[in-house]
């Protein structure tokens, strides 16, 4: 099982979802970034949750950590 985080600065989340999940929508555009960050945020990958926890802890930890309810990470 691997996981992607929504990181977006404008909304205020970083959102936990499963790979699968249907509510994981990796599109590019001008100010998001897939595997990368842009002004906006964008959607990372991580191989375990403990990895992508241990991110936010680092590096995005002033934003609200909201992990997806639907696939419950
Ligand atoms: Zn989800």
């Amino acid at each position: 099982m691997e996981y992607w985080v929504n990181i977006d600065y404008k909304e205020d989340i970083y959102r936990l979802h499963k790979a699968d999940c249907r509510h994981v929508k990796k599109y590019a555009s001008e100010t998001k970034g897939v595997k990368e960050l842009k002004t906006r945020g964008g959607w990372l990958k991580f191989k375990t949750k403990r990895m992508a926890q241990a991110f936010y802890q680092r590096n995005h930890h002033t934003l609200r950590w909201k992990p997806c309810q639907v696939c419950d990470p």
